[in-house]
């Protein structure tokens, strides 16, 4: 296992964290999952066996079990050797009293007095204004801090990548974990602004949620089938020097054997690997005549077609071929995660075309991604 400098800390950290995110589930007598907890803390202890020293979960994680599970890992002897990362759900922060009120339901699931890196969970700029600002939840944060229940404050990043910027300038957090992949590099110039200000950075969903990992994906091309897909897909994170760790969700003993050999090898991809990768995304989005980066300048839209998630969708399915993940995507609009309505909403009233800096087609594409996914 390789290790890098984790922002301004002063500790080491694997390039390989555990997500504690998709842990074994079974479903029980009345078909509702929960953890299948022997299987999942025999999967955590073993990654921490290879030397992955930052396993990171979330309050609502795996029915709200997750936390319990690596609180029963981290009791086998490894509390002191493996950094431990957990969320405040900001959606159930109320008011100030909330975030003690959590935090030690949290220390009691996790059998521990203190969090290494407590992150504020899914922080957008609408959490930041009327959450984390408005209910001075930094304040509550800093005494928790001084009462030893914390060591590091930190956010977890769900929003336009510019809105990530007034976050960091705060000064309060020490790192920020947010989405970066081989498919969504939207992140790119705010990672590097958080890394210049010393925060450590860590990257969610470095095989793309599990998108990439489908075979016969089409950057297999760009190394000619060397690598595997998730193997290009790790790699391709760890070769960015802003990034000092990716988190990758593991459910078995075998997934966590492959992705410590990619942290344990030079993981980082050459010039000549990387300037090959690039061209091929090029070609494949100028192939496929959709050029959204995802930036939400065209947003919102007066009738809530959220439009990238719909543009993204239908450049997994043109361009890349992916087609589960482009239909799961899609069906996701509306949900929890993703909020808006779908392509089938769009009155073609033009307002965000004249917003889109990439001059794109919005009123073509989204008519064609409702004639592909349907409502
Ligand atoms: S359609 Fe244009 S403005 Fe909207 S997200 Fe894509 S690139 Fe940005
Ligand atoms: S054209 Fe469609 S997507 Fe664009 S703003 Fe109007 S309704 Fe929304």
């Amino acid at each position: 296992m390789q290790y890098r400098k984790f922002g301004n800390t002063g500790i080491e950290l694997s390039l390989l964290g555990f997500g504690a995110m998709r842990l074994p589930m079974k479903p029980d007598n009345q078909g509702v999952s929960h953890i299948s907890m022997d299987e999942s803390v025999d999967v955590l202890c073993y990654g921490f066996e290879q030397g992955i020293n930052y396993v990171d979960t979330a309050y609502g994680y795996c029915a709200g079990e997750s936390e319990i599970a690596v609180g029963r890992a981290l009791k086998n002897g490894w509390r002191d050797k493996v950094y431990l990362s957990t969320k405040l759900p900001l959606w159930n922060v109320n008011e100030q009293a909330d975030v003690r009120r959590l935090l030690e339901e949290q220390l009691g699931k996790l059998q521990t007095d203190h969090i290494d890196f407590y992150h504020f969970h899914a922080v957008n700029a609408d959490s930041f204004e009327n959450k984390i600002l408005k209910l001075n939840l930094l304040d509550e944060a800093l005494k928790a801090k001084e009462r030893g229940q914390i060591r590091f404050l930190s956010f977890s990043f769900h929003d336009k990548p510019e809105k990530m910027l007034p976050v960091i300038d705060t000064g309060a957090f020490t790192s920020v974990l947010c989405q970066y992949n081989l498919l969504d590099r939207a992140n790119e110039p705010s990672i590097k602004y958080a890394a210049e200000k010393g925060l450590g950075v860590i990257a969610m969903g470095p095989v793309g949620g599990g998108r990439l990992a489908f075979a016969g994906s089409i950057f297999e091309d760009a190394l000619e089938g060397r690598v595997s897909t998730p193997e290009l897909a790790l790699r391709f994170v760890l070769s960015n020097p802003d990034i000092n760790l990716a988190l990758s969700g593991m459910s078995t003993r075998q997934m966590v054997d492959g992705n410590v050999k990619i942290a344990g090898s030079n993981a980082a991809l050459s010039q000549q690997e990387m300037s090959r990768i690039q061209e091929l995304q090029e070609k494949c989005r100028s192939l496929a005549d959709i050029y959204c980066t995802g930036c939400g300048y065209c947003m919102p839209c007066p009738f809530e077609v959220n439009i990238p998630v719909c543009l993204e969708a239908l450049i997994y399915h043109k361009v890349y071929r992916m087609e589960l993940p482009a239909r799961d995507k899609y069906a996701a609009i509306g949900g929890e995660w993703i909020k808006g309505k779908t392509a089938y909403a769009c009155t073609n009233c033009g307002a965000c075309e004249a917003k889109c800096p990439q001059k794109v087609k919005i009123r073509e594409h989204l008519a064609e991604a409702a004639a592909v996914f349907g409502k």
